[in-house]
């Protein structure tokens, strides 16, 4: 027996009494409301000659008294476990009637439900808040008429402080839940402000909601353009849930399906009482959604569910509703800067493509005028300008030059970023196709004085790859190892499978892959650098170097072109102690595979 655990009478009583009062005042403040109930049901159970000490709660409907928690002597927890309709069995009759109840032998009750096997008695008080019954304590032992008047006494004189310490804490955490609310509020106010992506910004407000409101469940979605489809843009849960972002349903499917359709907000309290609803998880209880709307059209929903019935109130609704008007914004914002973006790429695009014909008609008239040059030379019309003439339209013929392989260059990156360009996949031999580019570089090394090295570490390595297109991404990052090594440096060119380690981080959903290197002893680049090199127009200003700038499209193209293999691209470089681009290639399939 428990040091504290002694037969009730008088004084002891009082003293018992005394210290369930110190419980009532004890709503510690980071104590939850299952601390509080379990620190009571705890007490109780160690001050009195039961088996099993346990308290239920009314839900909000009034309706139900559902078990919170219970300890048994051997000191296991029950929680949870049941719930009961107030007027039927020892509980309900309690909360029915407001009268404590005592039954010397259970099995003399006719609605008596056994949460615990074996008990014989059971003694049960309502706990009140003034007028109103929040709960029931009751006791209960494995023999038959165990309990007397004075632990009858006892228990109604501890019940109220009880039902205050409960009522106190589920106040405490209504007010910690507004307060959070108001935070929460405050700050999804601000994120929407700072420029994030959009998908980033909304999994983070749905993982606010989540954590800082407690819910077990909250979900986003937006409807498809075309208004067909709702698709789940972000999940935050503890769940187990079979949903992932990307999941999409007719709009009048489910409870988030019917809020989409009807425009209207949705509250509900059980779900096992609602017929619309479709199991997110077993578990769920309860569930709150809401329409996102510009205007009057709906463009998606936020969405709440809980393993607890009556889990949300109207000041979450409100919660919820503003949030959902915030996200409305964000989206609008980000999908007109999407058109936007899209009408700007589809001008220069235009314009790129446009150039070519004036250029054409440049290239055109040069020709004709080298032509007619030699042509008067022939005829021995021979002048002092005739050299330096030929020399401006040898000059003019390069930049024209220059000029049709960056258009070229630009509409074909353009091309792949905007998805139209077909991968023509075909089984190619990594030796072979480094052995080709190092050779048609060799001469342009040699010349440079830089020491070109190739490294394929088997011969029998294949990948299926678009080959033109990873010749030129090979090209383009041996030109830039040229062109920023100076004389008496090298250049290595590698290739082989993939390491464990880099397969990991840069191919993580892959069993093997191809690793290209480009390394060089050249000036390297500052790491501030390293992404931004990889964008369109990046290029990195070197003032004693200005010959060698470029337009910046070699890397961008490099990148694309890579990511259309599902591969993945990335520099390891610092100044003054070279540069190494590397990427990996998935093997054996690309990514429309
Ligand atoms: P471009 O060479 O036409 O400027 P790129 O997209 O190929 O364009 O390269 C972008 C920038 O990256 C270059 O301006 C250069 O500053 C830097 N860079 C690329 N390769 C190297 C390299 N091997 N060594 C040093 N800097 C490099």
């Amino acid at each position: 027996m428990g040091e504290g655990r002694k037969d009730l009478r008088g004084l002891e009583g009082l003293e018992l009494a005394n210290r369930i009062y110190e419980i009532g005042t004890l709503v510690h403040k980071e104590g939850s409301l299952d601390d509080v109930i379990k620190a009571i049901v705890q007490r109780v159970l160690e001050e009195t000659d039961s088996d099993y000490v346990g308290i239920g709660l009314v839900d909000e409907a009034g309706e139900q008294v559902v078990h919170a928690w219970g300890v048994m002597r051997d000191g296991t927890w029950i929680q949870g476990q049941h719930s009961q309709a107030v007027g039927v069995g020892v509980t309900g009759t309690v909360v029915e009637t407001g009268k404590p109840l005592y039954l010397e032998d259970v099995s003399t009750f006719e609605s008596y439900y056994p949460l615990v096997e074996g008990i014989a008695s059971e003694m049960a008080v309502p706990l009140k808040v003034g007028e109103s019954i929040i709960g029931t304590l009751d006791i209960e032992s494995r023999s038959q008429g165990k309990f007397s008047k004075t632990e009858m006494a006892l228990l109604q004189l501890i019940a109220t402080p009880v039902a205050l310490a409960i009522h106190n804490s589920r106040l405490f955490q209504e007010e910690r839940h507004r307060l959070r609310q108001l935070t929460l509020l405050n700050r999804v106010g601000s994120t929407i402000t700072s420029t994030v992506e959009l998908e980033e910004l909304i999994q983070r407000i749905v993982d606010d909601l989540r954590q800082e409101l407690g819910y077990e469940f909250v979900a986003m979605g937006l409807v498809d353009p075309d208004g067909k489809r709702l698709r789940l843009s972000a999940i935050s849960t503890d769940m187990d849930v079979d949903l992932k972002v990307g999941h999409s349903q007719e709009p009048g499917e489910g409870v988030a399906g019917m809020v989409v359709s009807m425009g209207e907000s949705v509250l509900i309290h059980d779900v096992s009482r609602f017929h619309n609803y479709v199991p997110t998880a077993k578990e769920v209880a309860s569930e709150m959604c809401v329409p996102i709307k510009t205007g009057e059209r709906v463009i998606g929903m936020l969405d709440a569910e809980s393993r607890q019935t009556h889990a949300f109130d109207d000041s979450d609704l409100l919660v919820f509703e503003t949030v959902a008007d915030t996200i409305a914004q964000a989206v609008e914002n980000a999908r007109s800067l999407d058109l936007a973006e899209r009408m700007r790429e589809d001008l220069a695009r235009m314009v790129i493509h446009d150039m070519r014909n004036p250029l054409t008609v440049v290239q055109t008239t040069l020709e004709y005028l080298e032509h007619s040059l030699e042509t008067l030379a022939k005829n021995g019309h021979v002048t002092t300008s005739t050299g330096r003439n030929r020399r401006y339209i040898e000059s003019a013929k390069a930049s024209c030059e220059q000029l049709t392989v960056m258009i070229n260059g630009l509409l074909e990156l353009q091309r792949i970023e905007a998805g139209e360009m077909e991968l023509e996949l075909e089984p190619t031999k990594v030796s072979e196709l480094v052995a080709g580019i190092v050779d048609s570089t060799a001469i342009v090394a040699s010349a440079m004085q830089v020491d070109l090295l190739a490294k394929v570490e088997s011969t029998t390595l294949e990948a299926r790859i678009d080959r033109r297109l990873i010749t030129r991404v090979l090209e383009n990052l041996l030109a830039n190892a040229m062109k920023y090594t100076p004389e008496g440096g090298s250049v290595m060119v590698e290739a082989g499978p993939v390491p464990v380690r880099v397969l990991e981080a840069r191919l993580p959903n892959t069993a093997s892959g191809i690793l290209f290197s480009v390394r060089d002893t050249g000036r390297g680049i500052d790491p501030e650098d390293h992404e931004r090199i990889f964008e369109k127009f990046a290029v990195v200003e070197v003032k004693a170097d200005d010959r060698k700038r470029g337009v910046g499209l070699g890397l961008a193209f490099c990148r694309q072109a890579v990511l259309a293999h599902g591969g993945d691209i990335w520099v390891e470089s610092a100044p003054g102690k070279g540069s190494a681009f590397s990427f990996v290639l998935p093997t054996g399939h690309g990514p429309t595979d």
